[in-house]
């Protein structure tokens, strides 16, 4: 690994402070559990780590009325044992469950999984499913982006190199909505699935009124499957109608075939895994 200098703002504003200062030769570390890993691969080499572990304000977590709103430097482990959270967002919990094991959970934060985009990681395909959006500042501003907008590639965002996330905001569902999350992990638990799905929807008078339906591990960043809410958003929610969606669903896949399985077969697995999610998502409305 490079050698590099460590700082440790204590605000937000410190920190912002910085990055500008420091620009393309520092990089944030959070929890430092996929960095770290890249800095000893040498596939990054930053000369100043500015690390968040002070940043009290973003280790928040505000409940309002239409939305939650989570602090980035929360780990995994805190979302998985917050009691309210469990009660509202249980698809959440479910998630956070299937992430690694309680050592990494404990170091690894959301704003560090979502900075990171890899699109097999757990948490980002719930997140999408949910509707959230993340805060993000630099020096001089903020602004809010929809998850949807936020994922360009394998390992890219829309972050820019002085911007941090603060926040991670989830609309609050509508009396009756129903989430869940699926992994297909055929091997050791704490491998990457073969595909991860997260899938939320609403219902009134039996017409499904709003679907979200998000896909990890088979394209380069997670990917929403519009095809698919399409054919259930409007209609009447039925078995047939959650086939028919699940098979739309692989159009906007483009999986890798590695040691997890072919190509051919991850799509076929999209199909059955996507099924599988939306009948859960149903019957918990
Ligand atoms: C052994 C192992 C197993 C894993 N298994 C799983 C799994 O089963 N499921 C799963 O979903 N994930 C898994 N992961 C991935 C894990 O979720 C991520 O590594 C972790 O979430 C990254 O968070 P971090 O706080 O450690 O980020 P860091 O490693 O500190 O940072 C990652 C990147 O994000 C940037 N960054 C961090 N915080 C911010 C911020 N607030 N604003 C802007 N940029 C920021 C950093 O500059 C860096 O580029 C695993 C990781 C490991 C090491």
């Amino acid at each position: 690994m490079n050698p590099f200098v460590f700082l440790r703002p204590a605000s937000l504003d410190e920190t912002s402070g910085l990055l500008s200062q420091h620009g393309e030769k520092a990089k944030i570390i959070a929890g430092g559990t996929a960095l770290i890993t890249m800095m000893k691969q040498r596939l990054l080499m930053p000369e100043v780590l500015i690390s968040l572990e002070r940043l009290e304000e973003c280790r928040q977590i505000f409940f309002a009325n239409d939305e939650i709103r989570l602090g980035s430097m929360m780990t995994h482990q805190e979302i998985l044992t917050h009691k309210r959270l469990a009660d509202q967002f249980p698809v959440l919990i479910e998630t956070m469950k299937s992430v690694s094991n309680t050592r990494v959970r404990n170091v690894a934060t959301l704003g560090g999984a979502l900075a990171h985009a890899d699109p097999n990681q757990d948490t980002l395909v719930t997140l999408l499913a949910l509707g959230a959006q993340v805060n993000l500042r630099n020096c001089d501003d903020s602004r809010i982006l929809p998850l949807s907008e936020f994922f360009i590639d394998y390992y890219e965002t829309k972050l820019a190199p002085e911007e941090i996330i603060t926040e991670i905001c989830i609309p609050m569902p509508s009396a009756k909505t129903g989430s869940a999350f699926k992994k297909f992990l055929p091997r050791s638990h704490e491998d990457y699935g073969v595909v991860s799905i997260a899938a939320s929807i609403s219902e009134h008078n039996g017409t499904c009124q709003n679907c979200c339906i998000a896909l990890g591990c088979v394209a380069d960043t997670v990917v929403r499957a519009s095809q698919a809410e399409s054919i259930l958003i409007g209609h009447p929610l039925s078995k047939e109608a959650i086939a028919e969606a699940a098979s739309a669903s692989t159009a906007v896949t483009d999986p890798i075939s590695d040691s997890r399985g072919s190509r051919t077969y991850k799509k076929k697995m999209t199909e059955v895994f996507v099924r599988r999610t939306l009948m859960e998502a149903w019957s918990r409305i």
